[in-house]
């Protein structure tokens, strides 16, 4: 039998998880990433001794991951170890008010019967409709390709999509369960990951908060991107050809097929099928000759898209106290700072943020007696993002966690690097700078997501966190999977 020539481009979760299914499904597969080391959003950097991840911190939904590496007759300990992180993490309401966050189930309601009387009950009830549309949702609905709305229509999916409340606000249905602002801003907390906020996002998505509270936070001993290392490996072992300093230029096509692609260099790389895995914007109306795009300029601008962030990568130099691994800074109001994110896009007045310590958990990440800290800001896509903007919001957020943390972190600062918009471009060739894709609102959701196949080129196929299933690692996962079970299908 012929054995085809698939070409992926991008090593980002969904890039290698369809290069690999390919590969292992008789394909032979070169991928091709532009810069010089994989996992693209999800790269790790060494420097002064710290090595810190770039992007995701929140290792959620281990069984995503155990499905993924099964395919191959693996396990995620075949290629790195995992702790379960106990607080899970810790939320920081203001000054001497912060709740951490039990992994055990039973300490967790005991603190929030704490705040709220009543609340541990009603957090069974919340739980086991989380716990179905979890089940029905990761095990079953973000594996369709969403290519047709007949995929949707079995009745027994349609009576599970029924129970899974895709016509209510995630806002409206924790506000049924809880009345304390301190516990519905934990609740609505996780869909924060899916780029909007609790208002626009379907209450189907309270699985995240079942992923949260019932399957826990994990942690990938020596950092995030040991996943991306096992992945490679698993990759490489099935025959996947990668390739780094590689970036496409342009994917030729005639006869309404695409032949092959074009790198930067002037090389030609030929292909029977290709998967582009980089930023679907990116794909769609750069990579290929217009005529062949399929949505208008117009169409992207109007998509919600996740937001961007401005990151801080810190080494410092003594050990800090009072911080967590996971660290959620809720001490402002989320409304003015989601306004400017999402109503009016400008630099927030008073932003919330986030603090990552992995090296509380893992001292391989930072030398000894000192500190590994990433701080995350979320912001509106396409917002310029000057040196000196970036500094006044280092100080901004840097006064409030000296302030409740009780400590002087700025002046033990031995490495520092910022990143924000203009660096997602130009490393990830990111629509308006989005750090994690477009947003899983109702509109933006299953066959209302841009198509994962091009309409008019039979042969090219998208992945990755802009099309289905949604943005974050475990989606993007399953997007390789689900584009590469669409290519075989398409080619038996
Ligand atoms: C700061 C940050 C924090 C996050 N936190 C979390 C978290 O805690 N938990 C979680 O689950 N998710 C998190 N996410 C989201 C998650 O990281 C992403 O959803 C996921 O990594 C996206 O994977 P992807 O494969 O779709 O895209 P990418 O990782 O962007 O991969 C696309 C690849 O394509 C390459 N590429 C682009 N153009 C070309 C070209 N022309 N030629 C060749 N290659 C090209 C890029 O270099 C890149 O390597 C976070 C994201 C960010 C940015």
């Amino acid at each position: 039998m012929n054995q085809k020539h698939a070409v992926v481009i991008g090593s980002g979760f969904a890039g290698l998880s369809a290069a690999t299914h390919l590969a292992s499904n008789n394909y032979s597969v070169t991928l091709l990433e532009k810069n010089e080391s994989p996992g693209g959003r999800a790269r790790k950097f060494a420097s002064h001794g710290f090595t810190f991840d770039m992007g995701p911190s929140w290792y959620w939904m281990p069984d995503v991951f155990e499905d993924y590496f099964s395919h191959f007759g693996k396990k995620p300990s075949d290629y790195y170890d995992l702790i379960r992180l106990d607080p899970s993490y810790a939320v920081v309401y203001g000054q001497d008010d912060i709740l951490d966050i039990p992994a055990n189930l039973d300490e967790f309601k005991a603190k929030l019967e704490e705040i709220e009387p009543g609340s541990a009950n009603q957090l069974d009830e919340f739980l086991a409709q989380a716990k179905y549309k979890y089940q029905v949702g990761i095990h079953d609905l973000v594996k369709k390709p969403s290519r047709s709305l007949l995929e949707f229509t079995s009745l027994s999916l349609l009576k599970d999509i029924m129970r899974m409340d895709v016509f209510q606000s995630m806002s409206a249905h924790v506000r049924k369960f809880f009345k304390s602002d301190k516990i519905i801003r934990l609740m609505e907390f996780p869909v924060l990951f899916l780029g909007e906020t609790a208002e626009n996002i379907p209450a189907l998505y309270s699985l995240m908060n079942y992923a949260d509270i019932a399957l826990g936070t994990w942690y990938p001993k020596k950092g995030m991107h040991e996943i991306i290392a096992g992945m490679v490996s698993l990759a490489e072992e099935k025959g996947v050809k990668i390739r780094y300093d590689a970036e496409v230029e342009e994917i030729e096509i005639a006869d309404g097929l695409a032949k092959g692609v074009r790198l930067k260099s002037g090389e030609k790389v030929s292909a029977d099928v290709v998967i582009a895995g980089a930023d679907y914007h990116h794909v769609d109306k750069h990579l290929i000759n217009p005529k062949y795009s399929n949505y208008s300029e117009e169409y992207w601008d109007k998509r919600v898209m996740a937001p961007s962030s401005l990151l801080f990568y810190l080494g410092v130099d003594k050990k800090l106290e009072n911080l967590r691994h996971h660290n959620l800074f809720f001490d402002e109001p989320l409304g003015p700072h989601a306004d400017a994110i999402y109503t009016k896009p400008r630099w927030p007045e008073a932003p919330l943020f986030y603090a990552c310590v992995p090296s509380v958990t893992d001292k391989t990440v930072a030398p000894e007696g000192m500190e590994n800290l990433f701080l995350l800001i979320p912001l509106a896509p396409d917002l310029e993002d000057s040196e000196e903007t970036r500094e006044k919001y280092y100080n901004i957020i840097m006064d409030r966690l000296e302030k409740i943390s009780g400590q002087e972190i700025r002046s033990h600062v031995i490495f520092k690097r910022s990143y924000a918009h203009s660096d997602f471009k130009a490393d990830y060739h990111a629509y308006k700078g989005n750090a994690y894709g477009l947003a899983n609102t109702l509109k933006q959701t299953a066959i209302l997501k841009p198509s994962l196949k091009n309409k008019k080129v039979n042969n090219l196929f998208y992945t990755g966190q802009l099309t289905v299933p949604g943005p974050g690692v475990p989606p993007s996962l399953i997007s390789g999977y689900v584009v590469a079970k669409e290519v075989i299908r398409e080619n038996s």
